[in-house]
This record gives structure tokens, sequence and C-alpha cells, in this order.
């Protein structure tokens, strides 16, 4: 972690927050959906554990296929398909 991430605002706060201040904005739908599309875009940069099938990795967002189970690739850091932040875990 570098230093200047430090005193930034995470994105979990930042959905909490926006998830409060919608309301505010709530019964106009062009503004309900323009949060819902900041709210998924903060949580897509929030790395997810990989699912893990028998002979897979897979996107825990969408499950496309990241990898097979001995052949990772920790250097893609998102999914291709949907944008996922993606958590390799330990391995
Ligand atoms: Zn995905």
């Amino acid at each position: 972690m570098e230093d200047e991430e430090v005193n930034k605002m995470t994105n979990k706060e930042a959905i909490k927050g926006l998830k409060a201040l919608s309301k505010e904005f709530s019964g106009y739908k062009p503004n309900e959906d323009m949060f819902d599309m900041a709210i998924e875009a903060l949580y897509k940069q929030i790395p997810m554990s990989v699912r893990t099938t028998t002979s897979t990795k897979r996107c825990g967002n969408c499950g496309r296929q990241l990898s097979g189970i001995g052949n990772l690739h920790p250097e893609r850091r998102y999914c291709v398909k949907c944008g996922q932040a993606i958590d390799w875990g330990k391995s």
C-alpha cells in the first residue's frame, strides 16, 4: 500500500455515502440509475475472491473462467468480461 493511499476514502465508505445520499434523490429514475452505476463501479474495484471449481478458477461476479486450477494468472487483476477486480487468494 502506497503512502498516498492512507488517507483516501475507501470504496466501501464511498458506497455507504452514496447509498445514504441516493435516498435524497430517489423517485426520479435517472438519478436512481446514476447512483446504481456509481455504486456498481465502486464495488467492481474491490477485489472479489475467485470461485474455485474442480478444474477452473472463475470470476466471483460473472462466473467467467479466469484460469485452470494449476495455471493461475495473478497478473490478471481484472475480469476480462465484467471488469471485476480479482482476488486470487493464496495459492
Ligand atoms: Zn467477471
